[in-house]
């Protein structure tokens, strides 16, 4: 009875599946589920669409990929552990597995994370040498999670632009968050030579504060944006319910 705990007690999710393909119901340990919370108005013609799960997930009969239903009481138990998480508005408990997403895009819209990855994803096959596309692609992995992507997409970014500070501090970030220190510091030393000739507007800051994590005047940790674990809404807006016409204008 002890090794059942409430959910919100876990470092970990136990979320049951049912394969699409084959029907098999297995079950997975998870790390991480996102909730994005403005699909949680679609659960019913939906019910899926609200959680964002950032792992593959391969059924162990069939090993289809991704192809994949929750159960309802799996989505149960992730609408209870989100009220767990989010106690009151101000106060969200991010080392719990279960987290609250509002995935916003440069122009402000509010897209399903799976959605702009995809839209992020066309764009930036159309325009492959785009440095600023790829970064946000980039940018859109890092926030739903998936940061293997995420660091591909920097390191491919600073390639094209080895001056785009904030493709250095993302990928340190992500170290961090790896605990790999020793890559995350060298990625700091990189940003103090690179910024003061980068042309980022930021650049004064962005020097002064990686220079201040080199020497341990602010601890490695708070190199993790609060957007590398979740992207919360600034205030919590009503979620639109228009059509969004400006993808092709979000930049
Ligand atoms: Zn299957």
């Amino acid at each position: 009875m002890f090794d059942d705990l409430h959910p919100a007690l876990r470092r970990t999710f136990r979320a049951q599946f049912i394969c699409k393909a084959c029907g098999r119901t297995f079950r997975r340990e998870l790390e991480r589920i996102f909730i994005h919370l403005p699909a949680l108005d679609q659960i019913e013609t939906a019910p899926d669409r609200p959680f964002v799960i950032p792992e593959p997930i391969t059924c162990p009969r069939c090993a289809a990929l991704n192809r994949y239903e929750l159960t309802d009481q799996t989505r149960s138990m992730l609408i209870l552990s989100l009220l767990e998480t989010t106690k009151t508005e101000a106060e969200v408990d991010f080392e719990q597995p279960v987290l609250p997403i509002t995935f916003a895009m440069y122009d402000r819209t509010v897209m399903h994370p799976q959605e702009a990855l995809q839209f992020y994803r066309e764009k930036v096959e159309q325009a492959p040498d785009d440095a600023q596309m790829r970064l946000r692609l980039a940018n859109t992995y890092r926030t739903s999670g998936d940061y293997e992507h995420a660091a591909e997409e920097y390191q491919r970014v600073l390639e094209m632009d080895p001056n785009e500070l904030e493709a250095w501090i993302n990928l340190a970030a992500i170290h961090v968050y790896h605990k790999r220190f020793a890559e995350a510091k060298k990625i700091l030393q990189e940003i103090v030579q690179r910024a003061p000739s980068s042309g980022h507007r930021d650049w004064r800051k962005v020097l002064q504060h990686s220079r201040d994590f080199l020497e341990g005047i602010l601890p490695l940790d708070e190199l993790i944006p609060m957007n590398l674990i979740a992207r919360l809404s600034p205030e919590r807006e009503k979620p639109k319910r228009r059509r969004r016409r400006r993808h092709e204008k979000a930049n």
